[in-house]
């Protein structure tokens, strides 16, 4: 796979986290129980992810 931003090639690795990890459409969330917007990062397992160490960008998949 290649960055998005900058088209190199970008490493396979993990996301490891204490759950939830969540993505929301809203910026400081007051608690992280999951709203009808969010999203589970982490559902049966941490969710694989791509890095690119020069940009500092990280592509997950869910
Ligand atoms: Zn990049």
């Amino acid at each position: 796979m290649t960055c998005p931003t900058c088209g190199k090639e970008i490493e396979p690795g993990w996301i490891y986290c204490r759950a939830p990890l969540l993505w929301s459409p809203k910026q400081g969330k007051a608690t992280l129980f999951l709203g009808k917007e969010d999203v589970s990062l982490v559902k049966g397992g941490f969710p694989a992810a791509f890095l690119c160490r020069d940009c500092r960008k990280v592509v997950a998949n869910y």
